[in-house]
């Protein structure tokens, strides 16, 4: 677990205070990996597109990756595409309004089948185009939402339908597969779906330049098992010839940030139910949505830096509410060893992820402001006003 290393006191509330120090160690371990077995590891900026951070990460990362045109033009202007960094692109589907844009920016292509990249084809002469795969193998228990292989799901090519596919398109133009099934998985987890992978496509991998294992891959976690993934990579690069892409998104910035809130209120609970409630100037639904979605409970970190339990673990329980008027925007119940004062900073932990890229502005909340903290101290990388909230509307 990663503590701040910056003064919280010194920040305005609520913001977002990504590390540099911890994107480094986390780049570290993912450039060892590329430089051990020649896999490229790419940045799916759909997880983190804190740009600013992008001229640090390009030290350790091949290029980013998509899921449209805006995120790919991002990767593109800010990511290093002038050195040679590569940007790649995935879509469930893609409108011809869509390809005539992304291909300014992506030399990558994966559509999610043969039938949809025919459609397009024409106008990608020079990419390098990919299919992505559905192994229908699932590995991840009870997360359906983030499950590519629950049943009727749209994400990718079943086997009997890439089949049907290849009989009436051919494969001409297509040199790559991509599956992508994990999510915060160990590296066993990626070697079975990669056996299935092989069993189900491995006569058309021969075919092909490269194969992309998607993202979800937990691989700065303290626990990961890096040499069963080195193992899985040689395997494919070494029998099939392959370069190998993984595109993770947590894994680059896991650990690396947090979100520092200021309590605004205390409500006594004694007439309504069982604890007092804090009120926070932070809400669940705007400002860390997974935790409602996944859901998930955020590590949390008092005033003084210690780690707050569950409920009545220690002395004083509060539920952690917010100012927005939805009932269930409650970030969770929470304990701590002093009671909790109005002005108090709480420091939620693992916030660079799946946070900035997902929230909003409902009920009128306003944005966190973001900090960036490197070598040289604290920089404010950007505030947020009425105006944010005005002009999406
Ligand atoms: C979400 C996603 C990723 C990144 O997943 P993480 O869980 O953040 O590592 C990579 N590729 C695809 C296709 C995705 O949908």
């Amino acid at each position: 677990m990663n503590f701040p290393t910056f003064d919280i006191n010194k920040v305005k509330t609520p913001c977002y205070v990504t590390e540099e120090c911890y994107l480094k160690y986390n780049g570290e371990i993912l450039k060892s990996v590329q430089d051990r077995t020649g896999c490229r590891i790419l940045l799916a900026q759909k997880a983190f597109s804190m740009y600013s951070t992008y001229p640090l990460l390009k030290n350790y990362l091949a290029g980013t990756t998509a899921s449209g045109a805006y995120e790919a033009r991002l990767g593109y202007e800010h990511f290093g595409c002038y050195e040679g960094k590569e940007t790649h692109v995935y879509s469930p589907a893609y409108k011809k309004s869509d390809i005539d844009e992304l291909i300014n920016y992506a030399e990558h292509f994966v559509f999610n089948s043969i039938r949809q990249f025919s459609l397009h084809k024409e106008k990608l002469s020079g990419k390098s185009c990919g299919i992505r795969v559905n192994p229908r193998f699932s590995t991840q228990g009870d997360h359906e939402i983030y499950d590519p292989c629950a049943k009727n799901s749209r994400l990718g090519q079943t086997v009997e339908s890439f089949k049907a596919d290849v009989e009436k398109y051919g494969l001409d133009g297509i040199s790559g597969l991509h599956f992508h099934t994990l999510c915060e998985q160990n590296s066993d987890d990626l070697e079975s779906t990669a056996m299935e992978v092989e069993k189900q496509f491995g006569e058309y991998l021969y075919d092909m330049k490269w194969i992309n294992f998607g993202g979800g891959h937990h691989i700065t976690r303290d626990d990961y098992d890096i040499e069963r993934l080195v193992r899985v990579i040689e395997h494919f690069k070494c029998k099939y010839d392959l370069q190998v892409y993984l595109e993770p998104g947590e894994a680059v910035a896991l650990n690396a940030g947090f979100l520092v809130s200021e309590v605004v209120d205390i409500i006594d609970g004694s007439k309504n139910g069982d604890m007092d409630i804090a009120i926070m100037d932070v809400s669940a639904a705007c400002h860390m949505p997974d935790v409602l979605e996944m859901p998930y409970r955020p590590k949390l970190l008092d005033s003084r830096n210690s780690l707050a339990g569950e409920k009545g673990e220690k002395a004083y329980t509060y539920r952690l509410g917010t100012v927005t008027c939805l009932a269930g925007d409650i970030i969770g119940d929470y304990s701590f060893d002093e009671p909790l004062k109005v002005g108090d900073r709480l420091v939620f932990c693992d916030m660079a992820i799946y946070s900035m890229v997902k929230n909003n502005t409902f009920n009128g909340m306003a944005l966190p402001t973001i900090y960036y903290n490197t070598e040289e101290g604290l920089k404010l990388i950007r505030e947020f006003t009425y105006d944010d909230f005005k002009s999406r509307i």
